[in-house]
């Protein structure tokens, strides 16, 4: 029977071969949602889903593409406000 605390959830299953051929169950913390547009709700591309902790020691340029609205819009919703910007 797990703990208490690995009940609520919060905790993901994740079955792992031990010496001697038995399958332990290890808990391990979810991972965080993937991100999002901002525009369009589409999930985005090339940002990682890590824990804050480790986006902390994570290169700035491997956490959003790098382009203008890199991490906030996708690609499509960049392309529509790049060229209705430089319209008006
Ligand atoms: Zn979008």
């Amino acid at each position: 029977m797990p703990a208490g605390n690995k009940k609520s959830g919060t905790f993901r299953k994740v079955f792992r071969k031990a010496s001697g051929g038995k399958t332990v169950v290890h808990y391990k913390k979810k991972k965080p949602k993937q991100h999002s547009c901002a525009s369009c709700g589409k999930k985005l591309i090339g940002i990682p889903r890590l824990s804050p902790v480790k986006m902390q020691n994570t290169p700035k340029t491997k956490k959003r593409p790098e382009r203008p609205y890199g991490g906030i819009l996708c690609s499509a919703c960049t392309r529509k406000k790049i060229t209705s910007e430089s319209r008006s």
